[in-house]
């Protein structure tokens, strides 16, 4: 027999939701922004919940840009956040480092948000878009050397990955004693363009994985890595807190990790098909169309 579709939230589900829950946590792609164009109504969604006194954080799992570059971008779609409200994976990757200390060089897989990351706690780097253009040979005796001193590879996502960088990353993992292997995420596909999903981190992360046998510390969602870093100075109990994302096996999961509320929105890469299969796991607290639902409780409390 097959379960129930879940059904989209009533009013009174909603405003429980707006009296319990002191903090959101808003995954980015699919519940703020579609690729570059913002959702309709979020931006009025989010001076509700400001009005309403709730703290709000903005988390991803795209590495591609550092925080100041998600600024940049929530800026240019006409959202006013403070970068202390915005945690990118390749934030999480430098945050993570900084957290256990290291003193070593890192090599990088990814794009230049990495790099400003690691830039900012002052973490030595090699590779990221500098090895775009390297070639192997694979003529009779060529032998590639790296560096002895790199102590962590971090994968993340990058459109100019390479056998080079392949090669570079594995001989770190496989000969430096104790090097670590970070992944920013493993999603398994993106969104790059509306008209298609596109291969995402998890297919980088994924050619390391095969060629080391090493499974990598993930700092990006369903890891709590970022949760930590957020609910430290918050002092609220983790169901105050509600984790809204689009996807089941990283946001809700997630949310779900770490005790706390959790909302799917269906305005991005989840169709009710998804959710409702046998097949899904994942059950969130509550379901949304998309954010700007929470409007009509604005709109209800202005007419009651
Ligand atoms: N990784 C990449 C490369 C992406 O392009 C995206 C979405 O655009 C994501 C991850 C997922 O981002 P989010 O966690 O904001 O949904
Ligand atoms: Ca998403």
């Amino acid at each position: 027999c097959r379960a129930a579709a879940r059904p989209i939230a009533t009013n009174q589900q909603k405003a429980d939701l707006l009296l319990k829950v002191k903090c959101f946590i808003f995954d980015c792609d699919g519940v703020i922004w579609l690729g570059d164009k913002v959702i309709e109504g979020v931006p009025e969604t989010l001076d509700m919940l400001r009005e309403m006194g709730k703290k709000v954080f903005f988390v991803t799992n795209n590495s591609t840009k550092s925080r100041a570059g998600y600024m940049s971008k929530f800026l240019s779609l006409g959202l006013d956040v403070k970068a202390e409200e915005i945690y990118s994976s390749s934030y999480a990757a430098a945050a993570y480092l900084e957290s256990i200390n290291f003193q070593k060089k890192v090599y990088v897989i990814g794009e230049t948000g990495i790099l400003e990351e690691l830039d900012l706690k002052g973490i030595s780097h090699l590779g990221g878009p500098s090895d775009a253009d390297k070639k192997v040979t694979l003529k009779s005796g060529e032998f590639m050397d790296h560096a002895h001193d790199v102590g962590a590879v971090v994968v993340g996502f990058d459109r100019y990955v390479n056998y080079y960088k392949i090669q570079y990353a594995t001989l770190c993992i496989r000969e430096n004693p104790g090097c670590l292997f970070i992944a920013t995420n493993r999603d398994a596909v993106t969104h790059l363009t509306d008209a298609q999903e596109w291969a995402g981190n998890g297919s980088m992360v994924g050619a390391i994985v095969g060629s080391t046998k090493r499974e990598p510390i993930v700092v990006g969602k369903p890891s709590d890595f970022m949760l930590k870093n957020i609910s430290a100075s918050l002092g609220l109990a983790p169901d105050e807190i509600c984790m809204v994302g689009d996807r089941l096996d990283t946001d809700i999961m997630f949310g779900k990790n770490g005790g706390l509320t959790t909302a799917l929105v269906l305005s991005g890469v989840t169709t009710p098909e998804v959710l409702n299969s046998p097949d899904n796991k994942v059950s969130p607290d509550l379901v949304l169309n998309k954010l700007p639902d929470l409007l009509s409780i604005k709109a209800a409390l202005v007419s009651a």
